[in-house]
């Protein structure tokens, strides 16, 4: 291929001691060498600058014994150029730190890349200069560098932390820090070494030091998960499927959730008994594989509390079978985090090191350390004299090394460290708004560290050479992110940030390892191919969030944002848009019936209760079966009726499985979904009276079902809301079952199709308008549509029960939810509404997929356990609300 930038060569192009380039990149580790390769053969002058005195990044750094990376290593390699991809064989399945080092040099080399580099310069600040539309780079050689786009490429563990310990300077011994090794030997044998942390740095490095060492002394703060590695030759079985398809290969690893080509495990841990785990795990656990086990196992390990702390038993019980002192072993057991929330570790002979007679761990949650002396380390209990101090303690991860650069100024004099005062705003990990022609290869706010990093900065390097050549192209000068965008941007990685377990523990994810930085979870936690997806509409949808100039073009701007939907709720819309149904109505009801029971077979079953018992009871018209769902505690318990969902046609009472099984073990209270009469072979107003004289019955014999006797709750999503909001109506006008209280979900309550959301949610939202015209017209005819029975909202709304009201955003019913909510608060009802942003109608009754949808439901237990006079419950996993509950003052507000 002809080399253009042999015309343009950057160093050639100087003015006033001024490098002029097109592109500065600051880094020249994976992603920095990968954009100077892209940069420089789309045309653009490009330099690299980095601190070091050679390429490598990371792998330039960390040098200490034991260094190695941990994701096997065919996935851990660029993917670009096939022919490289040939000229490369890896000699291990993780290779150690210079093999890597190695490979990145190859790769320099290979392309010409160390021409462009200025090695041993530190960018000290950066400027952008409104009047010019270029970034000014000051750096420590005193040759700044003038460019119109700015690339930080400084990876995101490249900024070591200091050790926040007292004394360190009256050391008089040897100290390193694992992320800054020594280029020269270090010699180990037959000292006294203090290891501080038990990172992934520490535990790599720990075995290696022992073997060593006369005497190793850990320093452990928190323990931290680790997983035998079982290096060797690259698994036969990955190799193969490489060498099989190696197109295909990456092209899975690109649209993974980890950068990792594993399928999306399906099957979660309810479902799986306890030898079926155990033999997951343990299959696991010989694998060597991190991705594998934090995806591969359980598909709930990574996002609910419980089904992770079964697979973080199973690892400690590993840790207590290995370690001979029991004292030893417990204090080496995390208990304070679940499995992966942090980030776990790969290690080889890490526990079996602390059977050796040199080797001691000392617990600092019991003997804190007070200072480092001049000979060594003492905790408030005791002196550890030694010869070097090794700390292992970890980065400023994510922001530390783009804060590295101060200042960053960006439009108008801002500047950054003062915009991410609070915690780093991006847009797309990728862009920050004021701050032009400034890009973060797997910046805060990207999938990066939850991620295989070598598919991720790929995705981040290519996106952004795409971007600059359509802008040259189009005669764009600049690109900056819309506030809109960025803000929309910090809404969805807080909602991605619901998904996972991240949130729930102090890590260098959540910046809680810097003592005074802000806390929030930095990178993007819903995905490698979402993300990728996300990038992509962005370009399809015109650079949505971003305002393009250029001097002799208008400008562009196309604001908005990106993603309102919840993560999980895109998955499923995406999903179901791939399928390319046919409009379910067209199935005809009987086909839609049997498409919903086939829809409802393949998602996951309904976790445990106490008892589900089916029965009959008497309806109006013959019998009624119903399924009853019993916590596992004693009861009696208070009793909820439950009516499901489906249009008055579709659904039975087993088909609201999973929610009514999730809101009994919320609530600790009997739901009793009832199996009311469908139309089209029962119209209107059978499904309403079914569902009234299945409430009163059920009042009647609460005793016989276990439950506790007095007032009933009644509950329903959709159709089954409207039976619910009915059946409250009739239980007033005819004397009872006295009703305590109403939740009402997604609730259909009129027969008018003209508010907004009608239309704003008319298709694209699996409940379309269309589906909802056929569902009345099957149901009721126009004459009897203002019937309060089919149209609570038109009834009289006084001397109701309170009710819990919810509603989802893009939702063709929400509207007539939100009028029902504001028209009882008007008529003096106490009532709370749910407007659930981001969700769809399907949202709460798909527990385990949507899984932003547990906070709504949670709150709706709490409601349901208000009105039957029970105290709150509040689980840990399931904070966060991706929703706003609107007080009963609010909605009376509203309404007035
Ligand atoms: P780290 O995971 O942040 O671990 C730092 C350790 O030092 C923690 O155990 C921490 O305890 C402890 N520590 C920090 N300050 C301390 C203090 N003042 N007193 C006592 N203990 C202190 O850092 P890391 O081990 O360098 O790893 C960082 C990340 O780099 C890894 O999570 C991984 O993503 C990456 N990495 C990857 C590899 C690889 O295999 N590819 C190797 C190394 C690193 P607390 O937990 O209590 O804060």
């Amino acid at each position: 291929m002809p080399d253009v930038m042999d015309a343009t060569r950057a160093s050639e192009a100087t003015s006033g001691g001024t490098q002029q380039v097109d592109v500065a990149v600051v880094g020249a580790g994976f992603a920095g060498l990968y954009l100077l390769h892209r940069l420089r053969k789309a045309g653009f002058t490009t330099v690299a600058l980095d601190e070091a005195n050679d390429v490598g990044g990371t792998w330039y750094w960390n040098r200490y014994p034991g260094a190695r990376c941990d994701i096997q290593t065919i996935d851990y390699s660029y993917t670009f150029d096939p022919e490289l991809e040939s000229a490369w064989k890896w000699s291990e399945k993780y290779a150690t730190q210079p093999e890597i080092l190695r490979y990145l040099g190859f790769v320099a080399d290979r392309y010409d890349l160390r021409r462009d580099i200025r090695f041993g310069t530190k960018v000290t600040a950066a400027a952008w200069d409104d009047a010019t539309d270029r970034w000014l780079l000051t750096t420590d050689d005193g040759a700044s560098v003038s460019c119109r786009t700015y690339i930080m490429a400084t990876g995101c563990l490249s900024a070591p932390k200091p050790p926040e310990i007292d004394g360190v300077k009256d050391f008089k011994g040897e100290v390193y820090f694992t992320g800054r090794w020594p280029h020269e030997e270090v010699k180990l044998a037959g000292k006294r070494i203090a290891v501080i942390g038990t990172g992934s740095s520490g535990i790599q490095s720990i075995p290696l030091i022992a073997e060593q060492a006369a005497q190793l002394t850990v320093f452990q703060r928190t323990p931290n998960f680790a997983l035998p590695a079982h290096n060797g030759a690259a698994p036969a079985d990955r190799a193969a499927l490489l060498e099989g398809d190696r197109v295909g290969y990456r092209e899975q690893a690109r649209w993974s959730l980890a950068g990792v080509p594993w399928p999306q495990q399906m099957a979660v841990s309810w479902q799986l008994t306890d030898a079926e785990r155990r033999e997951r795990f343990e299959q696991a656990w010989a694998k060597g594989d991190l991705v594998y086990i934090l995806t591969q196992l359980w598909a709930d390990q990574a996002v609910d509390v419980e089904g992770n702390a079964l697979l973080a038993e199973l690892i400690r019980e590993k840790i207590r079978t290995t370690i001979k002192d029991p004292e030893t072993a417990a204090a080496l057991s995390p208990h304070d985090h679940p499995f992966g929330a942090k980030r776990p570790c790969l290690d080889t002979n890490y526990y079996a090191t602390y059977n050796r007679p040199n080797v001691t761990l000392v617990n600092l949650r019991q003997e804190p350390i007070k200072s480092i002396t001049a000979s060594g380390i003492t905790t408030d209990k005791r002196t550890f004299d030694v010869d070097t101090i090794v700390f292992a303690t970890g980065f400023d991860a994510m922001t530390g090394a783009i804060m590295a650069v101060h200042p960053i100024t960006g439009r108008g004099g801002k500047s950054l460290s003062d915009v991410w005062a609070d915690g780093p705003q991006t847009y797309l990990g990728l862009t920050v708004a004021g701050f032009p022609n400034l890009f973060m290869i797997t910046g805060p706010g990207s999938p990066s560290v939850l991620s295989n990093m070598a598919v991720s900065i790929e995705q981040h390097v290519d996106w952004v050479a795409d971007r600059l050549i359509a802008m040259r192209e189009a005669g764009f000068t600049t690109i900056e992110a819309t506030e809109a965008a960025q803000a929309g941007w910090t809404r969805h990685m807080a909602d991605c940030s619901t998904l996972t377990l991240h949130r729930l523990a102090n890590t260098w994810y959540t910046g809680a390892n810097v003592p005074g930085k802000a806390q929030g979870v930095m990178p993007y936690t819903g995905g490698v191919g979402p993300y990728r997806s996300i990038c992509n509409e962005v370009v399809s949808g015109g650079m949505l969030g971003f305002r393009l100039t250029g001097p002799n073009v208008a400008e562009q701007c196309n604001d908005g944002e990106i993603v309102r939907l919840q993560p999980d709720v895109r998955l499923v819309l995406n999903m179901l848009a791939d399928m390319k149904l046919p409009p379910i109505e067209s199935f005809g009801f009987q086909g839609a019936r049997d498409f919903v029971a086939q829809f409802n077979a393949s998602r996951p079953a309904g976790r445990p209760v106490g008892e589900v018992v089916d029965g009959t009871l008497p309806g109006p018209d013959g019998p009624l079966p119903y399924r009853l769902y019993r916590p596992a505690a004693p009861g009696p318990h208070p009793i909820v009726v439950y009516f499901h969902g489906g249009g008055w046609v579709l659904g039975d009472e087993q088909s609201d499985e999973p929610f009514c099984r999730d809101m009994c073990r919320r609530t600790g209270m009997i739901f009793v979904s009832v199996g009311y009469r469908h139309a089209p072979e029962h119209r209107f107003p059978a499904a309403a009276e079914d569902g009234y004289a299945a409430t009163r019955w059920i009042a009647e014999h609460a005793a016989d079902l276990g439950g506790r006797s007095g007032p009933v709750m009644v509950a329903g999503w959709s159709a089954g809301g409207n039976i619910a909001a009915v059946t409250c109506q009739l239980a007033r006008d005819r004397g009872g079952p006295q009703i305590s209280g109403q939740l009402l979900v997604c609730p259909a309550t009129d027969c008018r199709f003209d508010r907004p959301s009608y239309n704003d949610n008319a298709t694209g939202y699996f409940l379309t308008r269309s589906l909802m015209y056929w569902f009345w017209d099957l149901y009721c005819s126009p004459g009897d549509r203002t019937d309060p029975r089919v149209s609570p909202l038109r009834g009289k709304l006084e001397g109701l029960p309170q009710a819990f009201v919810v509603t989802c955003e893009f939702d063709p019913l929400r509207d007539e939810g939100v009028a029902y909510a504001e028209a009882l608060a008007a008529a003096g009802v106490p009532v709370e509404q749910l407007n659930a942003r981001g969700h769809f109608h399907s949202s709460f009754p798909m527990v385990d997929v949507v899984i932003t949808g547990a906070s709504g439901r949670m709150q709706m237990a709490e409601a349901l356990r208000r009105f039957a006079g029970l105290p709150p419950e509040r689980r840990q996993s399931d904070e966060g609300v991706p929703g706003r509950t609107v007080s009963p003052h609010e909605i009376a507000a509203a309404a007035g």
